[in-house]
C-alpha cells in the first residue's frame, strides 16, 4: 500500500523507485535509529525537501547521512546532527529563533516549521541570497534572513528565546549570550578550527548561565566580519 509515509523523496518522475532512492519514511527512520525521537523533528525534516538545498549533488546523496559541500567553501550539516541540534535545541511555536550561518538554509528550513520566526544571518551575501529564494519557494514566510556578522548577532530583533550557531568558534559570542531571553537557550559547536569541537548547550536561567556538553561535531569555523567578496 502506498501511504502518504512512502512518497519517494523529491519530485519523482518515474513510476517506479531506482536502486538506491531514499524514501521519506527510510530517512526518518535512519534518523530515529539514531535516537532522534521529537516528533515534531522527525516531521520538519520529513517535509523539507533536502535536495533543493544542495542543487550540486544528486537526490541520493541529498538524504545520505553526511555533510555536503555548498557554494562559498561551505558545508551543509549531515541530517543527524541537523535533527539532533533542533531537538536538543527544544524549539516552540511562539519562539523567536536567531540562526547565524545561514549557509544553505536548510536549517533554517527545518527550524522555521517548527518556531514562530526564524532570523538568520550568514557572512556570505551570496549564501543569503540563494537561501532566501529557496525559502520563498517553499512558501515559509516566517523567516528574516539578511547578510551580516553573526558575532555582533541581531540586537535589533532581540531578546530570542532560542539561538542556533551552525559554525565553530573556541567560545561563545557575547553578544549572542546578552541576546538571549531569559528562559532562552543556544546550541553552538564550541572549538578550534579543524580540530575537536563540542556541541554545548547554554540556558539562561534567572540564576544565570548552565551550560551542558553534548557531543563532539565538526564544523566549519565562525569568522568575524563579512566576507569580503561574494
Ligand atoms: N546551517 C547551514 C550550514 C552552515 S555552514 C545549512 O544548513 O546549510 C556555516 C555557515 O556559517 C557558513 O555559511 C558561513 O558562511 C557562516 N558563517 C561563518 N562565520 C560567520 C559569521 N561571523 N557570521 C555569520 N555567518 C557566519
Amino acid at each position: 500500500m502506498q501511504g502518504e509515509d512512502d512518497d519517494w523523496i523529491g519530485p519523482w518522475e518515474g513510476g517506479a523507485a531506482g536502486p538506491g532512492q531514499v524514501t521519506r519514511a527510510e530517512f526518518v527512520l535512519m534518523l530515529r535509529r539514531q535516537g532522534i525521537r521529537d516528533r515534531r523533528v522527525l516531521a520538519a525534516m520529513e517535509q523539507g525537501p533536502r535536495e533543493i538545498f544542495v542543487a550540486s549533488v544528486g537526490r541520493r546523496e541529498a538524504y545520505a547521512d553526511h555533510a555536503l559541500p555548498i557554494e562559498c567553501g561551505q558545508t551543509i550539516s549531515q541530517p543527524y546532527v541537523v535533527a539532533f541540534m533542533t531537538e536538543a535545541l527544544d524549539v516552540a511555536p511562539g519562539h523567536r529563533v536567531l540562526e547565524v550561518g545561514t549557509g544553505s538554509g536548510y536549517q533554517t528550513a527545518v527550524l522555521a516549521h517548527l518556531s514562530g520566526h526564524v532570523y538568520s544571518l550568514d557572512r556570505y551575501r551570496t549564501l543569503v541570497e540563494g537561501a532566501a529564494e529557496r525559502l520563498a519557494t517553499l512558501k515559509l514566510d516566517n523567516v528574516t534572513v539578511k547578510a551580516g556578522d553573526g558575532f555582533l548577532g541581531w540586537p535589533e530583533e532581540a531578546p530570542f528565546d532560542r539561538i542556533m550557531v551552525t559554525a565553530a568558534f573556541p567560545e561563545i559570542p557575547e553578544a549572542l549570550k546578552e541576546q538571549l531571553a531569559e528562559g532562552g537557550r543556544l546550541i553552538m559547536p564550541v572549538g578550534p578550527e579543524g580540530g575537536v569541537q563540542e556541541l554545548r548547550l547554554l540556558d539562561k536561567t534567572p540564576e544565570g548561565f548552565a551550560e551542558r556538553r553534548l557531543m563532539a561535531v565538526r564544523f566549519v569555523p565562525l569568522v568575524p566580519g563579512m566576507a569580503r567578496a561574494l
